[in-house]
C-alpha cells in the first residue's frame, strides 16, 4: 500500500520529475509473505579478528538457509559484520575496511547488520570503541537507498546461540520498516528455546491483544494468529462488532473488557485462567490521544490518557504476574510511540504515557527475567492507519517523508516487531524499546 505521492513517482511523469527535482523517491519496500526465504539472496559475513559471534552466526545463518559468502560478490541481500572482536577504539577501523568495498553493492530492500558487546558491559576502550559502533549504524542507515536498512544488535556474551531469531527477524523483510536500531540480546537471560517450525513459532500458545478490533492491534492479532496463536480480541464494548469480526477472522476469540475498569485485571485473569490456563503473550496496543497544548488540556483529558495508555497496563501486569496467570516464557509487549521519545506539540498527556511505557519495560526486564519471561516494547513512528490519515496534509507528507526510508510504515510492521518479541526463541531479548519508524528524524 503506497501512499499517493509514492505511487505518483511510479508513473512515467513522476519517474521523469522526481530525479530532475532532486524530490524524494521512496522505495517500494519488501514485505514478508508466509514461504518465503529467510534472504532474498547471499549474505556476505564478516568479523573483527578475535570475534565470538562468526561462527555461530554463520551456523545460524545456513540453517535459515541462507547462502553465507566469506569473499565479496557483486550483490548482496545482507551484509553481516561481527564486531566483538574490537576492543579498542583504534579496531574500529575493521568496521570500515569490512564496509567500504561492499557497502554500494548491496541489493534493494538489503540488510546490514553490526554485531557487538553490550557497551554497558564492558570496560575501558572496549566499552568505548562498543558505543561507537552506535555512530556507525545510525550514519549507515541514512546513506543506505533503496529500502536498504542497518541495525545494531549487542549480543552480551553466553548469549551468543540466543540471538537467531533476532537475525532472522533483522534479515527478513518482516523489518521492512525498522531502522537504524540498537537491539541488545541476552543481557537478562541467555539461553532460549528453538521452535520446531519457525514458520509457526507460536503454535499451541495463547496471546492475548488489547485495543484489537481495528489498526494496528487488528494486525497484531492477524500476526500472531498467522504464527500459531490463539488470539484473545479484546476491546471496549462499543468496538463489539470489530472485534468479533477480527476474532472471527484469525480464528480466536472476542473479549469485550474496557481495561481501565477497577475490575477489569481480575476479569481479564478470570478469563484467562479459566479458558486457556493462562496465557504465553500479553500486549498492551489499546490506546487512545486526548491532544490539547497543556494550558488548554483538562484534567479529565490528561488523566484519561494516562490511564489507557500506562496505569491500566501496569495494574494488569501486576495481577497476571501476581496470580501467576503468565505461563513461564511468557511475554509482555508495551507499544510507546516516538512522541514518547521525542515528544510532541499537543501531546504532553500522550508523550508522558508513552514515556511511562518505556519505564515500564526498564522496570520490568529484571523482574520478568526473574519471573522466566520477558517484557518490551515497539515505538511506532508514522504508520498508515485511520488516525493518520486525519492528520492535516502537511503535517502528514512531513512525518511521512522526514526519515530514512521516506514514507509512513503499515500497521503490519508493528506488528512483525511485536511477532519476534512473541517468539519463545526471543526469550533473550528483555528489556528492548525498538523504534519501528523507518529511521525518523523525530527524537533520532
Ligand atoms: P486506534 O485508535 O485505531 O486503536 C486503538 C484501539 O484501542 C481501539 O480499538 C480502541 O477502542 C481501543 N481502546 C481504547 N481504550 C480502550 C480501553 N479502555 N479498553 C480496551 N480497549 C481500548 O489506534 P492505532 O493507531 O491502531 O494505535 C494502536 C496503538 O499504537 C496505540 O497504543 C497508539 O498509541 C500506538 N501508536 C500508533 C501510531 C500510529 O501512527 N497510528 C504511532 C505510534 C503509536
Amino acid at each position: 500500500m503506497a501512499d499517493r505521492y509514492q505511487q505518483f513517482t511510479k508513473t512515467p511523469v513522476g519517474k521523469f520529475v522526481v530525479p530532475k527535482l532532486g524530490l524524494p523517491n521512496p522505495a517500494t519496500l519488501r514485505r514478508y509473505r508466509p514461504g518465503q526465504p529467510a534472504l532474498e539472496g547471499p549474505a556476505l559475513l564478516g568479523a573483527a579478528p578475535g570475534g565470538r559471534l562468526e561462527k555461530t552466526v554463520k551456523a545460524q545463518l545456513a540453517a535459515a538457509g541462507i547462502e553465507v559468502l566469506a569473499a565479496p560478490a557483486d550483490r548482496h541481500a545482507a551484509l553481516v559484520f561481527d564486531a566483538t572482536g574490537v576492543k579498542d577504539p583504534a579496531q574500529l577501523r575493521e568496521v570500515y575496511r569490512f564496509f567500504h568495498p561492499v557497502i554500494r553493492k548491496i541489493g534493494s530492500c538489503g540488510r546490514v547488520v553490526v554485531l557487538g558487546t553490550p557497551p554497558e558491559l564492558a570496560e575501558g576502550r572496549e566499552r568505548i570503541a562498543q558505543r561507537a559502533l552506535e555512530g556507525f549504524v545510525r550514519s549507515v542507515g541514512k546513506e543506505l537507498k533503496r529500502g536498504a536498512t542497518a541495525q545494531l544488535v549487542y549480543v552480551a556474551e553466553g548469549a551468543e546461540e540466543a540471538s537467531e531469531s533476532t537475525l532472522r527477524f533483522l534479515l527478513s523483510a518482516k523489518s521492512a520498516f525498522v531502522d537504524a536500531q540498537v537491539i541488545r540480546v541476552g543481557t537478562h537471560l541467555k539461553t532460549a528455546p528453538v521452535p520446531a517450525n519457525w514458520e509457526k513459532p507460536l503454535e499451541g500458545k495463547v496471546a492475548l491483544v488489547t485495543g484489537a478490533s481495528r489498526g494496528i492491534g487488528a494486525a497484531i492479532a492477524e500476526t500472531l494468529a498467522r504464527d500459531g496463536a490463539h488470539v484473545v480480541a479484546l476491546d471496549i464494548p462499543a468496538q463489539g462488532g470489530d472485534l468479533s469480526t477480527v476474532a472471527n477472522r484469525v480464528g480466536g476469540s472476542a473479549l469485550q473488557l474496557d481495561i481501565t475498569a477497577a475490575d477489569a485485571p481480575e476479569k481479564l485473569a478470570g478469563y484467562l485462567t479459566k479458558r486457556h490456563g493462562g496465557v504465553d503473550v500479553v500486549v498492551h496496543n489499546a490506546g487512545i490521544t486526548r491532544d490539547k497544548t497543556l494550558g488548554n488540556m483538562t484534567e479529565a483529558g490528561w488523566d484519561a490518557v494516562l490511564t489507557v495508555n500506562l496505569a491500566a497496563q501496569l495494574a494488569v501486569n501486576d495481577t497476571l504476574l501476581g496470580d501467576k496467570v503468565l505461563n513461564e516464557n511468557g511475554r509482555i509487549v508495551g507499544v510507546s510511540s516516538i512522541a514518547g521519545i521525542a515528544g510532541n506539540v499537543g501531546q504532553t498527556n500522550y508523550g508522558t504515557s508513552k514515556a511511562g511505557v518505556i519505564g515500564m519495560v526498564n522496570v520490568g526486564a529484571p523482574q520478568l527475567a526473574e519471573y522466566g519471561g520477558t517484557i518490551n516494547a515497539v515505538a511506532p513512528g508514522f504508520i498508515e492507519t485511520k488516525m493518520t490519515a486525519a492528520v492535516p496534509l502537511f503535517i502528514r507528507e512531513a512525518g511521512r517523508r522526514l526519515s530514512s526510508l521516506g514514507q509512513g510504515g503499515l500497521p503490519v510492521d508493528v506488528a512483525e516487531t511485536i511477532a519476534w518479541y512473541a517468539n519463545p526463541a526471543s526469550a533473550a531479548v528483555n528489556g528492548n524499546v525498538v523504534r519501528v519508524c523507518g529511521q525518523a528524524l523525530l527524537g533520532a
